[in-house]
Parts: C-alpha cells; sequence; structure tokens
C-alpha cells in the first residue's frame, strides 16, 4: 500500500479519508516578517485558530488537510505538527517556492546567478524530501509551484523543472497554483517534458478559468485539475461559485470525476498586520473551511452529482494523487 508523509510521519493511503487538497493553516506575503512591530508573530494563537479549524472541519468528515504553504510565505511545519498531534487531523505540508510577483524571488534569482539554478533548488527539494525541512525531520507530502498570470517565468520553471526531477526519484505529488487559472497546459506539458507522472500532478485553481474548452485542454493532458478555491468570488480575477461550479457539473456530467479535487485555498490566519483576513471576511463572505459541505456539494447534488462522484473527488482521487496508489 502507497504511503505519504504527514508533519507526524508517513501513513498509508487508506488512512486518508476525505481529504481537503489544497488549504493555508498560515500564509503571509513575503514582507510580512518585516512588519513584526505592529503584526507580531503569536504561535499559541496560531495554535489555537488551527485547531479550532481543525475541529470544524472534522466536524465534516475531514481526515486529511494537504496545507499548500510555499517555503518563504510562512511555512512552519513544527506548527502545524502540534495541531496535527492535538486535533488528530493528518495534515500534509509542501516544499516549494510562490510565483515571482506574489512570492520572494530575489534569493533564488541571485543564486542562479552564482550557479545552475535548477540545480540548488533540485538539491532543496531533493533534501527536504528525503531527510525533512530544516533540522525538524519533517517531510513535505507534496511540492508546490506557481506561475504567473499569462506566462511561467524563467524563475518559475526553475521549480518546476527541479519538482518533476525530484519526484521521478521520491514519488511525491505536485500541486501548482495557476494565476486566474491560465497556464494549465503549459504547467502541464513542462513538467511531463521534465519526467513528472501526470497523474501525480494537480493542476491548480484552474476553476478561475470557467471556458469549458480550456478545462478540456488540461484534463486532456491527463492530469488531475483544482476546483480549489471555492469561496473566492469576484476578487483578483476569480470568477463567481456560481460559474466555477457550472463548470464543475458540466465536467462531472461528462466523466470527469477521476481527475477532478476540490478545496477552498482558505487560509485560517494571516501572518503580518491585522486586517488582510478581516477585509477577506467582508468582501468574500462565503470563503471559510467548511464552505464546500455547506454550499456547493448541496448544490452539486441538486443538479443530480451523485454521492459517488463526491467520494471520488474528495476520498479516492487524493489517495491515489498523494500516494500513487
Ligand atoms: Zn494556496
Amino acid at each position: 500500500m502507497g504511503q505519504i508523509n504527514t508533519v507526524l510521519g508517513p501513513i498509508s493511503s487508506g488512512s486518508l479519508g476525505k481529504t481537503l487538497i489544497h488549504e493555508h493553516f498560515l500564509f503571509g506575503y513575503p514582507g510580512y516578517s518585516g512588519d513584526i512591530t505592529l503584526g507580531p508573530f503569536n504561535r499559541d494563537a496560531c495554535i489555537k485558530a488551527g485547531l479550532e479549524m481543525a475541529e470544524k472541519v472534522k466536524a465534516h468528515g475531514v481526515v486529511t488537510v494537504v496545507d499548500a504553504t510555499p517555503n518563504e510565505t510562512g511555512r512552519d511545519p513544527e506548527l502545524l505538527k502540534e495541531i496535527a498531534g492535538q486535533s488528530g487531523l493528518n495534515i500534509i505540508c509542501a516544499s516549494g517556492y510562490y510565483s515571482e510577483g506574489e512570492g520572494a524571488p530575489a534569493y533564488f534569482k541571485l543564486r542562479s546567478q552564482l550557479g545552475d539554478g535548477v540545480a540548488q533548488a533540485y538539491e532543496m527539494f531533493k533534501k527536504e524530501a528525503v531527510d525533512g525541512i530544516g533540522d525538524t525531520g519533517i517531510r513535505p507530502g507534496v511540492f508546490k509551484l506557481a506561475s504567473s498570470k499569462g506566462g511561467i517565468t524563467d524563475y518559475e520553471q526553475i521549480f518546476f523543472r527541479a519538482a518533476a526531477r525530484v519526484q521521478k526519484e521520491e514519488g511525491i505529488a505536485i500541486v501548482t497554483h495557476t494565476e486566474e487559472g491560465t497556464m494549465g497546459p503549459e504547467q502541464a506539458d513542462l513538467l511531463i517534458s521534465e519526467g513528472a507522472d501526470p497523474q501525480r500532478i494537480m493542476i491548480g485553481h484552474i476553476g478561475g478559468n470557467t471556458d469549458i474548452d480550456y478545462l478540456l485542454q488540461v484534463l486532456e493532458k491527463g492530469v488531475y485539475i483544482g476546483f480549489d478555491r471555492f469561496g473566492i468570488e469576484g476578487l483578483a480575477g476569480a470568477p463567481t461559485d456560481e460559474r466555477r461550479t457550472a463548470c464543475l457539473i458540466g465536467l462531472l456530467g461528462v466523466g470527469y470525476a477521476g481527475q477532478i479535487m476540490i478545496s477552498h485555498d482558505w487560509v485560517n490566519v494571516w501572518l503580518g498586520r491585522p486586517g488582510i483576513g478581516e477585509i477577506a471576511a467582508m468582501v468574500m463572505p462565503n470563503w471559510n473551511p467548511t464552505h464546500i459541505f455547506e454550499d456547493i456539494i448541496p448544490a452539486l447534488k441538486k443538479a443530480g452529482v451523485t454521492d459517488d462522484q463526491i467520494t471520488t473527488m474528495m476520498v479516492t482521487n487524493p489517495q491515489k494523487f498523494l500516494t500513487g496508489e
């Protein structure tokens, strides 16, 4: 049976159960760590908030959450371990860097001028996958990659190429971020050209694009796609849930349940100064970590989507994608 690394160590694929494939217990846009005077880090408050989130999703039968936070945006495996240990929720953490526009590109850009950038990113992914993150011994269960709107920059390609190579050796699934749902086919092609297994790739945030022909083009690459931003509506080019749901129902109707996963991309704690989460709650009132269970699944069922199709998206696909079995 396949195995997957959680923050508490490896578990078998059969233990994953109902899975949210892309969420964040903590997230901060790079720069937050410079604002600690007004936005100090409160570890206990983050754990408390994480435990509250864990209880909310567990009440809907969720057994596993993938925390897709990139390395430079507040990834904190020890804190996730604390939340997992206390709550009993499986938490899977990531290894990866965010997009050039929204991440922290200065460091690896400089390093790639000093030597082969792909080789250096490869070394990082490999070391984290084999020995763990920093000195925590906690190993990532997914690689997280991101590209920009309408392009995969040279900087972003470094991580795509490196992650695909380590995936071939270590069998770790790849979760991507597309900006407004663009570059889905290109992300798949790039990863596959470097040897990644299409069945271990999820092209994420693809629901940001509501063009059915485009969505089918991505599915035809043999990869998974993520309708993984339910509740993020109207902001930064995001479509409404109604449009996303219409696409999802259509794709399920023509037989693609086996290639689709659903999630919220919820951010439970915004690192840095207070304010971002509060504003998000005002402008996106449906964005919360149980929105799928309370609003989206009922809408899908009303349209004739079956319990089996929902189980496929939330249990079977995450298991195959994460563990390869
Ligand atoms: Zn995310």
